[in-house]
């Protein structure tokens, strides 16, 4: 079983403090209460009631090397001891561009910022400064970052489908109106669209698999009919690979799909944990930023700490093998899940890819996309989760398994073992 007294008395304490008691609405409302960490190291972490537990959750992402990674230290602690930040240009960010143009497949110029959520936004900015239009397509069941303009049709309800819904009190529909949302993996949705508002839309945003509602892989053929669409329709193509980019190829989608969408957003995997992100893409489109149709700012801007950070980690995963290695344990995993299910009679499905997969329990069919992800039993999925946390092991809610650099075959028995119990056990309930 998992002790939870310390953490408990951390957040009773915390609330006292910090609204909420936690820092991201992510976090909060979950169970049995906010587990409190004290520290990591690779695959592991270790929490305020003396416990280890084996991770699958990687702070939502970033650790793609796991904690404590030598190489990771080594590069951090040797720009610490130079710099924290100068507020003036460095070589770190010319060899991390550098380095990111070559292995991101037609990318040929980046921008740096802090967080997913701010690189979005540089994105949709330079977007509209270039075509000159202010609608922006996104897809139900997207998540693009928690501001107003984005934070629409996130998960929405049966009743919010099929328009842009707002996801939580203090967002004015003045922010959003410019946003126009369809159903993901249908074509003709998105030429609607297009038809709808010609001459208007500007700017199309996709997560290239849709990691953020149940792992939904693309239709063969889908991604490349939006990026013709956007073609046809003088729209600039996003592909907003916050979780995808250096997960599920050290080129993200690009390289995964061979496409070549005009932009593309990076951030979690991308410094291993420290907090950066990147827009790359098409060098034309990019110029607006030279020639003074519009601006990009930001103090901690490609700082040298998150420079230094990312450099090592893209050396770290850039290793012969690292995939191929990350995505046999994601698999070998998948394959546990669903032997596991099928020997207790529980109807289950797994989608996504090695790297980053999600389970629903109840669906008989791979989900497409969102209408199809709210169909699965969150129920029974967060029994699972509990028995799994009950043998030590983390996952993410609503399904979803991250692997990294760092889970091996040690992590992958010790997982297997912990599946096939607790499939056992919520079959019993
Ligand atoms: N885009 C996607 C696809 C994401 O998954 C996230 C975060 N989960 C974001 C943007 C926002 O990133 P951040 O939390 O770093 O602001």
């Amino acid at each position: 079983m998992l002790k939870t007294d310390e953490s408990e008395k951390l957040y009773e304490r915390s609330c006292k403090s910090l609204a909420t008691g936690v820092s991201t609405a992510f976090r909060r409302n979950v169970t049995p209460n906010p587990l409190y960490m004290e520290r990591g190291d690779g695959p592991y972490f270790y929490d305020a009631d003396g416990q280890e537990l084996l991770d699958y959750g990687l702070g939502w992402g970033p650790l793609i090397v796991g904690n404590n990674h030598p190489r990771l230290n080594a590069a951090v602690a040797d720009q610490l001891s130079r710099a924290y930040t100068f507020g003036y240009q460095h070589r770190g960010e010319i060899e991390l561009a550098e380095r990111m143009c070559e292995v991101l497949p037609g990318v040929d110029r980046v921008i740096y910022s802090n967080t997913g959520t701010e690189a979005v936004q540089s994105a949709l900015r330079v977007a509209r400064a270039y075509t000159g239009r202010n609608k922006i397509l996104k897809f139900e069941g997207h998540y693009h970052g928690w501001l107003n303009n984005m934070l629409v049709s996130v998960h929405p309800s049966e009743d919010q489908l099929g328009r842009t819904s707002p996801t939580c009190g203090g967002q004015p529909e003045e922010e959003y109106s410019l946003t126009v949302t369809v159903p993901w993996n249908d074509l003709n949705a998105a030429r609607r669209a297009f038809s709808e508002h010609r001459g208007e839309i500007g700017t199309m945003i996709t997560e290239a698999i849709l990691i953020n509602s149940g792992s939904c892989l693309p239709d063969d053929g889908y991604l490349e009919g939006l990026l013709d669409l956007c073609r046809e329709n003088g729209a600039v193509s996003i592909f907003d690979e916050v979780i995808t980019g250096f997960r599920i190829a050290l080129g993200g989608a690009r390289e995964y799909y061979g496409l070549r969408p005009d932009l593309s957003i990076y951030a979690k995997a991308i410094a291993g944990g420290f907090s950066m992100s990147a827009v790359g893409g098409d060098a034309e489109i990019l110029g607006v930023l030279e020639d003074g149709r519009t601006t990009h700012a930001g103090t901690y801007n490609g700082n040298p700490i998150c420079t230094a950070a990312a450099k090592a980690t893209l050396d770290i995963l850039s290793e012969p093998g690292t995939y191929d290695r990350m995505h046999a344990h994601g698999n070998a995993l998948r394959e546990a899940i669903e032997t596991s299910a099928d020997e207790n009679g529980i109807q289950l499905v797994t989608t996504g890819v090695g790297t980053a997969f999600s389970v629903h329990i109840g669906l008989s069919e791979m989900p497409r996309n969102w209408r199809d992800v709210m169909k699965a039993d969150g129920t029974q999925y967060d029994k699972f989760r509990a028995a799994m946390r009950d043998r030590h092991i983390l996952c993410l809610p609503e399904g979803r398994w991250y692997i990294g650099a760092t889970h091996s075959e040690k992590e992958l028995e010790k997982a297997i073992q912990a599946i096939r119990e607790g499939m056992q056990e919520i079959a019993r309930t």
